[in-house]
């Protein structure tokens, strides 16, 4: 299953094959507002779709040209937004590295929670995650609880989110209940 039944889904010019869908074993979580700190305006889907008005926000600038991606987004009310198939890559680790393998992007899944690092997430999005997560790992079952991880775990020093916000141990246990 390339797309998530509950998702709506958005165009994005922003992937590419994987070199195997067979290496899919890794999910990503991440954050991402804006302008920052800012929830739900259009800005995310702008990035992702390469339709960002730079001119509409001052921070916006240094976004001009920049081509990233994520699967999926979970906005404040748990609603999900889904760009990039499952089976195809993709941008949203960067230079990134788990366990000593390089290039995440090429064998893993990005889910964006729309959040900042120190603000709670919303209930909403933990249950739209963990369902989101129980799918993704029934279709990827290489996806085992370990290999659920931060941006800040394959991309140390250079990113932070989902951030100290970010309640790892609730998460996984409701994973863990809905297997
Ligand atoms: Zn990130």
């Amino acid at each position: 299953m390339n797309y998530y039944p509950s998702a709506v889904r958005v165009d994005c010019p922003h992937y590419d094959e994987r070199i195997n869908d067979s290496d899919v074993s890794l999910l990503v979580i991440h954050n991402i507002s804006l302008p920052p700190e800012e929830f739900g305006g259009d800005g995310i889907r702008g990035l992702f779709t390469g339709t960002l008005d730079i001119s509409a926000h001052s921070f916006y600038a240094q976004l001009k040209g920049v081509k990233v991606s994520a699967h999926c987004v979970i906005y404040r009310d748990g609603q999900i937004e889904q760009y990039v198939p499952f089976s195809h890559r993709a941008w949203h680790a960067g230079l990134s590295s788990f366990q000593g393998v390089s290039r995440c992007n090429d064998y893993s899944i990005g889910i964006e929670l729309e959040g900042t690092d120190t603000l709670a997430y919303t209930a909403a999005q933990y249950d739209a995650l963990v369902e989101l997560t129980c799918f993704i790992r029934k279709a990827y079952p290489r996806i085992t609880l370990g290999r659920i991880v931060g941006h800040n775990d394959i991309a140390p020093g250079r990113k932070t989110d989902p951030g100290i916000a970010f309640d790892w141990a609730y998460f996984r246990q409701q994973v863990n209940r809905n297997i």
